[in-house]
């Protein structure tokens, strides 16, 4: 409940915006000084906006690695918080993260500056409101934002004092996404399945290449969406968003990703996978992007050009909320037909758009004023401006066909958890059964030298499939695949998909074998199957007769025995999701 109710109550005749709506900024925001707020401070000033708004409120939703709560800011148009009513009244949901990487603060800035001007009702903004709820996590890797230093950016020199990019338990957490090792991510996980947000945005820093713009985008990629909403973000979202900011102080590219040293020769659009935010996002069919300040400009700029991005991203959210749900929709209801579904892609160079690029010639032997050596730099007294090539389109070239159904045995409890955490439905087997499904065998995969964030992660996964019938137990998962949440589902399930559960060690356990054989021990056993069958004899006696090496061989004799009859165990590499199809 607000704390503000009572006072409310009293004003009763005017409308909530005009009682509380302030003529200044209620924050003292110091970016213009190249101070970014410590935590305590982000969640004061949040809680100053909460007590002064009734129509905003602060909350607690899960915990982070720290034990410390993280927050959850809304803002409505009215005293009205709960997700079911407010998208039950029509409106749209405008999700907005910071703080991921706390040494990259321009978004918990922008936001706390952009959620003071809207509560005030800035020339307008407030209008937004009408028909778009708006959500920000003030920090979202507390622990890294705790871990604060002048230290912890080295390309960076402002502003001053930052965050750190692991989290408490040295996470980076825009890779956690799927795999779910924080605290952070798994409340993460309930906030977006609780407020399934229409359009969500994640803000970063990047450094690179130098070139003159303050703020770039990673749109959401197009490609890993269904055909309606591919269409709707390259002919609707990408194209206004960028005309939008144009007509603002900052201009707006395309996150510059090389494919050749000189952006000059090009850039290519970056296809961020499910263990990134914006990844994330696409599996839940939500508009998901991340802008990349750049962090050769000053901080202010970096700020400023921020808060634009928020507002005009709000407003363009606002202007286009039927649009945007009904995009949706009609996108949920196509991937829920899909005969196939896409799990790898790869960059299509010949489909490209010509886009204006102002950067600074790239200089190859600049001199360090440190070093007086020799290094690669740009340099800023030569600005450019040309048209260059933009490669934006992914080509899908592996596909699963999709299932009818998965069933999932309930001894997998860390995937049940992540499945619960993101709202799959699903039913539980009443009794035990035998299902005659279709499993996966893991024929190859390849293990790093190093560890990647706590895991072991499978770059290269080879697969074949045969038919089964399997034995399942009561209470063990069955879940129907054409469901809201099938991107999702089959993202993680199938072992081969590129952030899937199997590729981040969930299933590690099924890949050595339980039972072996004893060149002494499994003699008499073996002797006593070649009497029971006969035909298998007369095999392996003929293998004796043309293999002079192989009958020379006792332990490839009895491995032979072993591993083509029912001794060998059909479990050792088998994928333990069972699939059921049409
Ligand atoms: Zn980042």
């Amino acid at each position: 409940m607000k704390q503000l109710i009572l006072l409310a109550s009293v004003f009763t005749i005017l409308p909530v915006l005009s009682v509380f709506a302030q003529d200044n900024p209620l924050l003292e925001l110091k970016w213009a000084q190249n101070y970014t707020p410590t935590y305590d401070e982000v969640i004061g000033m949040y809680q100053l906006l909460d007590k002064n708004y009734s129509n905003a409120i602060l909350l607690e939703k899960g915990k982070t690695d720290t034990g410390k709560p993280l927050h959850l800011f809304v803002i409505n148009d009215k005293e009205e918080f709960g997700p079911g009513n407010i998208k039950a009244a029509g409106k749209s949901v405008l999700l907005i993260n910071n703080g991921i990487h706390p040494g990259e603060p321009a978004g918990i800035d922008a936001s706390l500056w952009f959620a003071d001007d809207i509560l005030r009702n800035r020339d307008g903004m407030a209008d937004i409101l009408k028909n778009t709820v708006i959500l920000i996590i003030p920090v979202y890797s507390v622990g890294g934002h705790l871990n604060r230093s002048a230290y912890n950016r080295s390309g960076q020199t402002t502003p001053y004092e930052t965050g750190f990019r692991g989290n408490a338990k040295n996470l980076d957490l825009n890779r956690d996404f799927t795999k779910c090792d924080s605290e952070n991510a798994k409340s993460f996980s309930k906030i977006f399945n609780e407020w399934d947000p229409d359009i969500f945005l994640d803000t970063h820093t990047t450094n690179g290449s130098d070139h003159q713009y303050s703020i770039t985008l990673i749109p959401p990629e197009p490609d890993l969406f269904p055909p309606v909403m591919e269409s709707f973000i390259r002919s609707t979202f990408i194209p206004e968003i960028y005309e939008r900011m144009k007509e603002g102080e900052y201009d707006l590219i395309p996150y510059v990703s090389f494919m050749f040293r000189d952006p000059k020769l090009g850039i290519n659009m970056t296809q961020e996978g499910p263990r990134y935010s914006s990844g994330y996002a696409s599996m839940f069919h939500s508009y998901g992007m991340m802008t990349e300040s750049h962090i050769y400009k000053p901080y202010p700029d970096r700020v400023k050009s921020c808060y634009q991005f928020i507002q005009e991203l709000a407003e363009f959210t606002s202007e286009n909320s039927e649009a945007i749900k009904n995009s949706r929709k009609s996108g949920i209801s196509q991937s829920m037909q899909a005969e196939e579904y896409p799990i790898a892609f790869s960059l299509d160079t010949s489909k490209y758009q010509m886009i204006e690029f102002k950067g600074y010639e790239a200089a190859r032997t600049q001199e360090s004023p440190l070093t007086g050596l020799e290094r690669f730099g740009y340099d800023r007294s030569k600005p450019y401006a040309e048209t260059i090539k933009y490669f934006d389109t992914w080509e899908p070239n592996e596909f699963v066909k999709v299932p009818e159904y998965y069933i999932v045995p309930q001894a997998y409890t860390n995937v049940v958890e992540r499945l619960d955490l993101n709202g799959v439905e699903y039913t539980t087997l009443q009794k035990d059964s035998v299902f005659k499904v279709t499993v996966d065998y893991i024929d190859e995969f390849s293990n790093p030298q190093r560890p990647y964030n706590g895991h072991f992660f499978h770059d290269k996964v080879v697969t074949h499939n045969e038919s089964q019938e399997i034995q399942y137990y009561k209470g063990d998962l069955l879940i129907p695949v054409r469901q809201e949440k099938i991107k999702y589902i089959i993202e993680m399930l199938e072992p081969k998909a590129s952030d899937s559960f199997f590729r981040w060690n969930f299933f590690d356990n099924i890949l050595d074998q339980r039972e072996y054989f004893s060149s002494y021990g499994f003699e008499e056993n073996a002797v006593k199957y070649l009497d029971e069958h006969p035909a298998f004899k007369k095999e392996f006696q003929e293998k004796r007769k043309n293999d002079p090496e192989f009958a020379g061989n006792h332990r490839a004799q009895l491995a032979y025995i072993y591993n083509n009859t029912e001794w060998f165990e059909n479990t050792w590499k088998r994928y333990p999701m069972g699939k059921i199809f049409k």
